[in-house]
Parts: structure tokens; C-alpha cells; sequence
């Protein structure tokens, strides 16, 4: 019945809201008081959210943003603010605080990160207006007219009227810079605030148990560079003998264990009190908040990220490739490389390797691709021989996105000194498997097979065993494994 009544409303909603919506991509005039800003590619509204690309947010509001491309995140700092957001995903977290999007996630459009308008600009402390007449969002800085009205279909998350006391969010809150513990002293209270406290951090294992004397509750974010995990519990402060344990407002805690270097806390907000715990990682982990046996505790269960990295080995059966000086054809030079590449990664304990095909077989571009993106890859690599006029010769890389330059100019850079071959540089061109691709990609072209000093090289396992081992340690340092 609950259930008829809902569906009821929605159809209600939908027939009644269907002339305001459009399609998704009708671009949305965006204000910031009354100022119409001109970003490089219009906001749109996708399933009701107005999306605009976060450079015009940093430029209007003189805002710091930073692109993480191993995390497919964006940072956006102003002043006491800072907003995390990924792409494709709804999590979100501003200061200490863990949020999700309502429905439509940060996307990627040729190169710009949309965001949603409404929650960066609120977290940012602005007013966001929907103009339904024109059509338009506003976003003021100043206190608005009150009589102004408004129609809204924008509604994402509001945390400041959902969450009214988390931390970081009020005025003043201290900043986090990369998630260490708050640069301002903030001393614990002792005895005089009755709040849970944390008694002990413990690590056991893969777990890691925080201990209270009371119901806790845990908001927790990851950081890169380096990697980190940080768990904030609100409403809380700490033990006595885990206070008396600091220095300079403090505590840390080495561990012996593989992938943990060591795990620090404080009283990282008194607004509210809040104790924050990093922990500070040698590798990249995957971790996740294990549900509450004891009411008291949080348990957190780590295990060591593993890498997907997609190798692929161009062209196959059908599909030759180009043909070579020394007889052979581009497919064979691939795949054999690609096995040795293979081989190695085996090895490696934090990557699973991947190929898109590990025999003489055809497939086309997409399939290459949807494989890649099937499997979550992290890392795309297609392994290529050229060919051209019988003089040109060198290693030349390729990328087509911008989240896939590094990994083109790190690899281009190890490939190229095991080569030994002239150096054509790293390009940007719209290779399918580049840019279908949905993480980093990168195209190599090894070296010219129509070459007659090349091409004889690039058929000796030495050279091609040399050669795997560059393209390995350059995906190793590109993933910092
Ligand atoms: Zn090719």
C-alpha cells in the first residue's frame, strides 16, 4: 500500500515536473551574483542536477582544484573548505565528513570534471537559486532576497541542513592539510566533557580495532601521495593514558606490519570534538569498515590493493598488423612481447595481470576495450610495432586522455632507454583503445618493423625480454607498487 502510494506520487511528480525537465544536455546559464560566467563547457542538467565543470567553481571562487588521476578524484580547497569527489561515484567527503551524492556522480566530459553545482557551491558556503523561468542556477555569495521566488529542480543533498553539527563544516574548523592531524593544538578535555572516549587503537592482523567506552561512530576517506586512510569519529575525545601518550598534540603508534607504516591520532576538532586516526600506508589497500560486533568498537579490515593492469597485444589472426623487413608480421611481435609482459607481472604481488587476447586471435577495438573496462581495469596498455617509410625509426607513445599522460610519459620513459632506439616522443591522438577506455591508457609503438635496423632487434627475445621488463617497471612506478 505504502509502496501504491509512492509510485502514485512519483507518477504525480514526473507527469506534473515533465515540462521542466529536459533533455540532459541543454546547457544551463550559471550566475554568480548576477554575474554570468562563461566556462569552457556549459552546465547541464543530468537527471535533474545542474552540472558545471569545476574549473569555473576555482576560477570564480578562486578556489585550489586538484586532479588526482590514480584516484579519478578532485580536490577543491578554499579556505577552510575542502571537498573530495570521484569520478563516477557518489561518495564525497568535505572536511572530515562523509557524504553521498544523490544521484548523479562527478563525470568526466572531453578532458573537464563536472561536478554538482549545487553541492560543491553550498559546502563552499554560497547560496545555489534555480531560475526556472530562464532557466538558469545562480549561485550568491551574499545573503539573498527573501521574497525572491524560487523553484528548484536541482536537489541534491543538502548537508548543511542535513547534517547541522558535523565537523569541519562550521566556520573556523580546522583546515586538514593532506589529512595530517590539525595543525592548531586543540586539548583534550579530560574530564570535564562527557563524550565517549577512545580508549586504544589496536592492530590485529588485517584489523584494526578502535576502542571506546561508548557508542562510536566513524566517517573515513582515503589519500594519495602518500597513501593514507583517515577515520574520523565525531563526538568523541580521547582516553586519558591515549593523551598522555602524545607529543605535540599526537599520538603515534608504529606497528609491525606489511603494509601499514604507522597509524597516528589526535583531537583533530573541538567543534565538535572529534578524534581523528590516519593511518599511514605503504601501498595503496583496500579497506573497509567491518560491521559492529561490540557497540563500543570500529573494526576496519585491510587487505593489500590489487592492481588490474590490461595488456594488448595489438591486431591478431585476420588482422596482421604491419608487415616487417624481416618477414614477420606486427600481430606476432605484439603478443610475444605481451606474454613476456605477462610473465613478469605474475610476479608481482599487487598487480593481477590481464590480456586482452593470449593467442592468435582477432578482436576488434571495442571489444579490447570493453574487456578493460569490464574487468575495473587500472591501467590499459596496447603494445604496437610500427611501420612507415624504410628510414624512420624511433619509440613513440600514445595517449588520447588527459588521466592517461602520466602513465604515457612514464612508461614512454623506461621503454625508451631499454630500446636504445631515437626518441619520437609522447603524442596525444585518438587511437580507439585509448579512448574508449575508461582508466589510464596508453599506446606503444615499440619500434618501426619497415626499419632494417630495428626491425631484426625487435624479433630477438633479449631485446623483447629487456623491453618487458621497461614496460613493467614503468607501470610499477606509474602505480607506485
Ligand atoms: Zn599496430
Amino acid at each position: 500500500m505504502k509502496k501504491l502510494l509512492f509510485s502514485t506520487l512519483s507518477l504525480f511528480l514526473l507527469v506534473f515536473m515533465l515540462p521542466m525537465v529536459s533533455s540532459a544536455d541543454e546547457p544551463i546559464p550559471l550566475y554568480l551574483n548576477g554575474e554570468r560566467l562563461e566556462p569552457e563547457v556549459p552546465p547541464r542538467l543530468v537527471q535533474d542536477t545542474t552540472m558545471v565543470p569545476v574549473r569555473i567553481i576555482a576560477e570564480a571562487l578562486g578556489a585550489d582544484v586538484e586532479w588526482n588521476q590514480d584516484e579519478q578524484q578532485v580536490t577543491i580547497t578554499v579556505d577552510q573548505t575542502k571537498i573530495w569527489l570521484w569520478i563516477g561515484k557518489l561518495d564525497a567527503v568535505v572536511n572530515a565528513s562523509s557524504y553521498k551524492l544523490d544521484q548523479v556522480p562527478p563525470m568526466n566530459d572531453a578532458g573537464n570534471t563536472l561536478v554538482p553545482v549545487r553541492f560543491v557551491a553550498e559546502n563552499l558556503g554560497l547560496m545555489v537559486k534555480w531560475d526556472n523561468e530562464n532557466r538558469a542556477v545562480h549561485m550568491i555569495s551574499e545573503q539573498p532576497e527573501p521574497e525572491q521566488p524560487v523553484t528548484e529542480p536541482d536537489q541534491p543533498e543538502s548537508p548543511s541542513e542535513e547534517h547541522p553539527a558535523e565537523p569541519g563544516m562550521e566556520p573556523g574548523a580546522p583546515q586538514v592539510p593532506g589529512g595530517t592531524p590539525a595543525p592548531d593544538p586543540i586539548e583534550n578535555p579530560g574530564e570535564e566533557v562527557q563524550l565517549p572516549r577512545i580508549e586504544s587503537i589496536q592492530l590485529n592482523n588485517e584489523q584494526l580495532v578502535i576502542q571506546g567506552t561508548d557508542e562510536l561512530r566513524a566517517n573515513h576517506f582515503s589519500l594519495v601521495n602518500p597513501h593514507r586512510i583517515v577515520i574520523d569519529l565525531p563526538n568523541t575525545v580521547l582516553g586519558e593514558q591515549m593523551a598522555a601518550n602524545m607529543v605535540n598534540n599526537t599520538g603515534e603508534l608504529y606497528v609491525d606490519h606489511p603494509m601499514i607504516e604507522k597509524i597516528r591520532y589526535s583531537l583533530y576538532s573541538d567543534k565538535p570534538y572529534t578524534v581523528r586516526v590516519v593511518i599511514d600506508l605503504n601501498s595503496k589497500a583496500s579497506y573497509k569498515l567491518v560491521d559492529q560486533n561490540e557497540w563500543n568498537q570500529v573494526v576496519m579490515n585491510f587487505q593489500p590493493f590489487i592492481y588490474n593492469v590490461v595488456i594488448d597485444p595489438g591486431h591478431g589472426a585476420k588482422d596482421p598488423g604491419a608487415g616487417s623487413v624481416v618477414g614477420k608480421t606486427e600481430k606476432e611481435f605484439n603478443l610475444s612481447m605481451s606474454l613476456k609482459v605477462k610473465q613478469l607481472l605474475d610476479a608481482e604481488p599487487l598487480i593481477q595481470p590481464l590480456l586482452t587476447r593470449n593467442d592468435d586471435t582477432f578482436l576488434e577495438l571495442d571489444e579490447r576495450a570493453a574487456f578493460a573496462n569490464s574487468q575495473n581495469a587500472d591501467v590499459f596498455v596496447s603494445i604496437h610495432g610500427n611501420s612507415f617509410r624504410p628510414e624512420t625509426r624511433g619509440t613513440e607513445t600514445f595517449y588520447y586522455k588527459a588521466d592517461s599522460r602520466e602513465l604515457a610519459d612514464i612508461v614512454h620513459k623506461h621503454v625508451l632507454e631499454a630500446t636504445g632506439f631515437p626518441d619520437r616522443g609522447v603524442k596525444k591522438s585518438r587511437f580507439r583503445v585509448i579512448t574508449v577506455t575508461s582508466m589510464p591508457a596508453t599506446l606503444l609503438e615499440i619500434g618501426f618493423l619497415s626499419n632494417e635496423i630495428e626491425a631484426p632487434q625487435m624479433f630477438e627475445e633479449e631485446f623483447q625480454q629487456r623491453v618487458a621488463e621497461a614496460i613493467v617497471n614503468g607501470i610499477k612506478e606509474y602505480l607506485g607498487v
